[in-house]
């Protein structure tokens, strides 16, 4: 068995996995496989419906929200978001904490005007910025919880007088949150909940409706709430695994008992990087990720050595982002601390032979 520290898609509970492949070929044993039943069969409307009662249970998510599992990935997101709630004469405050959050911009700007409230691109995104005003007549205020390129994580929300939608697509069920602070939550499920090919959406239903242009009813809200997240065909794998994770997810004690492993997996590799003198951590320390753990060479040289040797202990993706360079080391839910401990022990070798 590799250990997996990949940044997405991520690394799924082994016991997932195993259910999953034996779902493909006999669906709980009727004689079908998951892929060859029809998405408004009784046994795929318990799977949506389990789906959606575990997000709801796990997050505690308030009455007044609808929870979806759309396509098109966090991406569409970007776009869906300013169709449905930003009005073309309108504005929307982002805050531009990596190139994720400079996509979802990007996008809100084919619906109106955006005002990017805060930015830390100067220093390629190494810390999040704090010091912004929300301004209170625009329509939403757009947020990136988990900046899984830099390795950077809001810690504390902002307090804000509008609507606030966060892209959470890495550390959705890392950690509690407060899903009634947020107007929308949204995040592809590739990293930290199932396998490509959903996006789970979490949507308070008064933000709805403010907008009087016509959106395409895959991309609107409105109608997947009527349609269930089933207004055409949904990613039924997808969702399936999702379900499985999330099951996974509360059998281990839920949200707060995987966020205490996660700090504890966070702390022991940043305080390994801290002490090696080979290594180091370039992101702001209040801003360190407890999912994505980047950091560099002292020496680039001894990069590509040190690559070899993970290569050797059966440690995989851990190279950094090619905009970043380095390493990242993502230690979703299901990574187990043991694998940190080999990824330490690793580094903790490398600097007795580089001495
Ligand atoms: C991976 C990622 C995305 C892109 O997700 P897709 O599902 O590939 O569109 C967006 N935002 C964040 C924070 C991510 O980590």
């Amino acid at each position: 068995m590799k250990h997996n520290f990949g940044a997405g898609p991520g690394i799924l509970p082994h016991e997932v996995l195993k259910q999953a492949a034996a779902a493909v070929v006999d669906f709980n044993g009727i004689g079908l496989s998951l892929l060859e039943i029809s998405h408004r069969s009784s046994e795929f409307e318990a799977v949506l419906d389990e789906a959606v009662k575990l997000v709801k249970e796990l997050l505690e998510v308030p009455e007044g929200y609808s929870v979806l599992f759309l396509q098109g990935g966090a991406s569409t997101q970007f776009a869906m978001v300013p169709y449905n709630l930003l009005p073309s004469t309108g504005k929307a405050a982002y805050v531009e904490s990596g190139v994720w959050a400079n996509k979802a911009l990007k996008e809100a700007k084919f619906f109106g005007e955006v005002d990017v409230i805060a930015s830390s691109k100067e220093s390629n995104f190494t810390y999040i910025p704090k010091d912004y005003t929300v301004p209170a007549d625009a329509a939403y205020l757009h947020l990136t919880s988990n900046n899984t390129i830099y390795g950077t994580q809001l810690h504390e929300f902002p307090a804000s007088p509008i609507p606030v939608v966060c892209d959470m697509s890495s550390d959705i069920f890392s950690r509690k949150i407060n899903v009634a602070d947020f107007g929308i939550i949204y995040a592809g499920a590739q990293k930290n909940m199932g396998p490509a090919g959903t996006t789970l959406v979490i949507v308070k239903d008064e933000i709805l409706g403010k907008v009087d242009r016509k959106i395409p009813a895959m991309l609107n809200y409105q109608v997947q709430i009527e349609g269930g997240s089933m207004y055409n065909t949904p990613p039924v794998f997808a969702i399936y695994v999702s379900m499985l994770t999330l099951n996974w997810l509360k059998a281990k004690g839920g949200v707060e008992a995987i966020a205490k492993e996660n700090k504890a997996k966070s702390k022991a590799l940043y305080e390994e990087i801290d002490r090696n003198p080979l290594f180091k951590a370039v992101c702001a320390v209040e801003d360190r990720s407890d999912m994505n753990v980047c950091f560099v060479m002292e020496n680039p040289e001894l990069e590509k050595p040190f690559l070899k040797l993970c290569d050797e202990k059966g440690i995989v993706g851990i190279k950094g982002h090619r905009s970043v360079g380095g390493f990242r080391a993502s230690i979703y839910n299901a990574l187990p601390i043991t694998s940190v401990h080999v990824l330490i022990d690793a580094m903790q070798e490398f600097q007795e032979k580089n001495k």
